[in-house]
C-alpha cells in the first residue's frame, strides 16, 4: 500500500458531521406506486391494448404507465395528453406478467393531466364532466322520461350534441325508464335508503323475503336505476327466489366514468358515499352485489387502489358480481336444470371488466344448464365503447373499429338475442348489429321465476 493510500491520523472518525449521499429523492417526492418499477418492457400490455391495436397514434399502456412515470420522476415532465385516449378497459392490468398496476397509474396520470393541463373552460372538459356525471343529470330526465326520450331521439338534438359538446351524433341516447328502479322498489314496499330505514322497511314488508342469514345489499348503479330497470328487477326476483333478503342502500355512481375521464375529485366524493352506505349494510349482515361488472370492478379494485376511507377494504372484500355470488353460494346450475325460456339463441359478449375479475366464462356455463338454450361466445375482443370513451366524437370511429370483430362474430352466431353484463357494451352490441340485448340476470329470471309483464 502506498503512502497516499494510508489512512491519516488527521482524520478522527466522529469529528466531522456525517453527510449521507442522497441516493433516493425525499420521500414525499418519490413515486411510491407499488410495482411502478416492476416493468421489464416486455410490451405484452401493448399487444393486448384494443386502442393501440387500431389507433397508430396511441402510444399504448407501457408508455402511459411505467414510462410516463419514469419521465415524470426524472424532470417533472407534464403528463402526455394521449392518456385521455386510454379507454380504461383495464385489459392491460391482467395482461401484465409483472403485476404492474397499469390502470391505477393511468387513473392517477389522467387525474393529474385534467387538473394541471386541461383548460377548465374547454369544451372537452365540460363534455367529459357531463358524461362522467350522468348520475347528476339523469334524475332530471327521469322526472319527464317521455319528453326526455322524445327530445333526445331527435336528429337535431344529436346534431347539436356533436357540434356543441362533442358527443358522437351517430349514437342513440339510451331511453329513460318511465319508472326508475328505486321508485319501483319503493312502491313494492322496500323504500330502504339507509341502514335504519332498511330495518324499518324490512319490518314493514310482510310479503317480501326477510332472512337475517341470507341478506344482500344491491348496488344497482346508475344505468339499472334510470334506464334498464328490468335488470335491477330481475336481480331482486332471482335473489328472492333463492331466499335472500334484498336491501337497496343509498348510493352514488360507482365512479367508473369519473376514473376514465380523470375526474378523481368527483370519484372520491361518490366513493365516500358508497363506502359509508355499503359498510353500514355489511355491518347489517349483507354482502354487496352488483349487476354491472364495471361497478363491481370499481368497488373491488379501483377503490382500494385509489382511496383509503374507513371501510374501503371491507367493501372491496365483500363485493360480488351477481351471477358469481349465486354460483359460489347456491347450486345455480342445479336449480336451472329442467327450466326453459322463450328466447333460446344467444350471442354472448364477456365485457373487459368481467374478464379482469375472472368472470368471463360463467355466463356460458350457466346458460348451458337451461334446457334448449344455445349460447355462443362471440370471442374475447373488446366491444370498443368502454363506458364514455365511444361516446366522444373524436373516439367514435376508433370505438367502432375496435368493435368490428365482435360485430362480425355476433352476426356469424345467427342468434336471436345478444347477451352481456355491461350496460355500455350492451349499447355498442345493439348499435353495431341491431340485436336486442339482454343481461344474464334477465335470462335467469325468465328461467327461474318467469317474467312479470309491466310497464318499463
Ligand atoms: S406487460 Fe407489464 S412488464 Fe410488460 S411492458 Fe407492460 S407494464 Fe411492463
Ligand atoms: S386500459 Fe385499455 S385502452 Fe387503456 S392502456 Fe390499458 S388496454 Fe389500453
Amino acid at each position: 500500500m502506498s503512502d497516499a493510500e494510508q489512512p491519516t491520523d488527521d482524520h478522527v472518525p466522529g469529528d466531522d458531521e456525517f453527510e449521507p449521499i442522497q441516493v433516493f429523492p425525499e420521500a414525499e417526492e418519490m413515486d411510491l406506486r407499488p410495482g411502478a418499477d416492476n416493468c421489464y418492457k416486455c410490451s405484452t400490455c401493448d399487444t393486448n391494448c384494443p386502442v393501440a391495436e387500431v389507433d397508430d397514434e396511441f402510444p399504448g399502456p407501457k408508455f402511459q404507465g411505467p414510462e410516463q412515470w419514469r419521465l415524470k420522476r426524472q424532470d417533472d415532465h407534464d403528463i402526455d395528453d394521449s392518456v385521455m385516449k386510454c379507454s380504461n378497459c383495464m385489459r392491460c392490468d391482467s395482461a401484465c406478467p409483472s403485476e404492474v398496476p397499469l390502470s391505477q397509474m393511468h387513473n392517477t396520470a389522467r387525474a393529474e393531466y385534467v387538473e394541471e393541463n386541461m383548460s377548465k373552460f374547454s369544451r372537452e372538459y365540460w363534455r367529459n364532466r357531463m358524461l362522467s356525471n350522468y348520475r347528476q343529470l339523469a334524475p332530471l330526465a327521469a322526472t319527464f322520461p317521455r319528453t326526455a326520450n322524445f327530445v333526445m331521439g331527435l336528429s337535431v338534438t344529436k346534431w347539436m350534441g356533436e357540434k356543441v359538446l362533442g358527443i358522437a351524433g351517430d349514437r342513440d341516447f339510451p331511453e329513460f325508464a318511465k319508472t326508475t328502479f328505486r321508485e319501483w322498489w319503493a312502491k313494492r314496499g322496500g323504500n330502504a335508503t339507509s341502514r335504519e330505514r332498511a330495518q324499518e322497511a324490512r319490518a314493514e314488508r310482510g310479503a317480501e323475503v326477510q332472512n337475517e342469514d341470507k341478506r344482500i345489499a344491491y348496488f344497482h348503479g346508475c344505468y339499472s336505476n334510470y334506464n334498464t330497470t328490468e335488470v335491477g328487477k330481475a336481480l331482486v326476483r332471482v335473489f328472492e327466489h333463492f331466499g335472500y333478503e334484498v336491501m337497496i342502500p343509498e348510493q352514488a355512481c360507482s365512479g367508473t366514468p369519473m376514473f376514465a375521464n380523470g375526474m378523481l375529485d368527483d370519484a372520491r366524493r361518490a366513493a365516500e358515499t358508497n363506502v359509508r352506505e355499503l359498510s353500514a349494510a355489511i355491518e347489517d349482515g349483507a354482502d354487496i352485489i352488483a349487476s354491472c361488472t364495471s361497478c363491481s370492478m370499481s368497488l373491488r379494485q379501483e377503490y382500494p387502489e385509489l382511496f383509503d376511507f374507513d371501510g374501503t377494504e371491507d367493501v372491496a372484500e365483500n363485493t360480488w358480481e351477481a351471477v358469481e355470488y349465486l354460483r359460489v353460494h347456491e347450486d345455480l346450475e342445479g336449480e336451472l336444470e329442467g327450466t326453459q325460456v322463450d328466447d333460446t339463441n344467444f350471442a354472448y359478449h364477456a365485457p373487459c371488466h368481467s374478464r379482469n375479475q375472472g368472470l368471463d366464462g360463467q355466463t356460458m356455463e350457466v346458460m348451458s344448464a337451461i334446457d334448449g338454450v344455445e349460447a355462443e361466445d362471440v370471442g374475447d375482443s373488446c366491444s370498443g365503447i368502454s363506458g364514455t370513451y365511444g361516446w366522444k366524437e373524436e373516439n367514435y370511429e376508433t370505438s367502432m373499429k375496435i368493435g368490428e370483430e365482435m360485430f362480425d362474430h355476433m352476426e356469424d352466431a345467427e342468434a336471436t338475442t345478444g347477451l352481456t353484463e355491461c350496460p355500455t357494451c350492451s349499447m355498442q352490441m345493439e348499435h353495431g348489429t341491431g340485436y336486442e340485448i339482454q343481461h344474464t340476470l334477465q335470462v335467469l329470471e325468465a328461467a327461474l321465476v318467469g317474467t312479470e309483464l309491466e310497464e318499463a
